[in-house]
């Protein structure tokens, strides 16, 4: 299986429709889609999938870093708390959860994974990151609780 790099899948041509898809399609291959497929061991997978691309996209500054969510509309990220080794980041307008109904279960494995990955370029260091808070469980925002190591 051939391996593609983040070049290769930039480069669309599409006259009409544009590089745009609507968030709804995103959410039906990301809470759909992928629960169907991978059941109970979707969690781990979106969080090591995502850990990958945020290495890939490796940004070298927490600026880079707060570009590179936005730029991508993953969402907007705030750093609420920070120290030697370990941070606390917001994920307002999160792509997954965003005015997503209180299920009582937190299931942005992605997206903390892809700030995993970048945080591991940004200091190089390992990162563990774990969901802390989500409009799935009522709040407002996403929160993820990074450990550096
Ligand atoms: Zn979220």
């Amino acid at each position: 299986m051939k391996e593609y790099s983040y070049d290769d899948i930039r480069s669309s041509i599409r006259p009409t429709l544009g590089d745009s898809v609507p968030l709804s399609l995103f959410r039906i291959l990301r809470i759909i889609g992928m629960r169907d497929l991978l059941g109970e061991s979707a969690g781990p997978t979106l969080y090591m999938m995502g850990k990958s691309v945020g290495n890939m996209l490796a940004p070298k500054t927490m600026d880079e870093f707060q570009t590179t969510i936005k730029e991508l509309r993953i969402g907007i990220p705030e750093i609420e708390a920070a120290t030697e080794d370990r941070l606390l980041v917001n994920l307002r307008e999160c792509i997954t959860c965003a005015g997503f109904s209180n299920t009582g279960e937190m299931f942005c494995d992605m997206e903390s994974g892809i700030i995993a990955g970048l945080l591991e370029k940004v200091f190089n260091k390992k990162a563990r990151s774990t969901q802390t808070k989500s409009w799935s469980v009522g709040y407002n925002y996403c929160q993820f609780d990074v450990v550096l190591y």
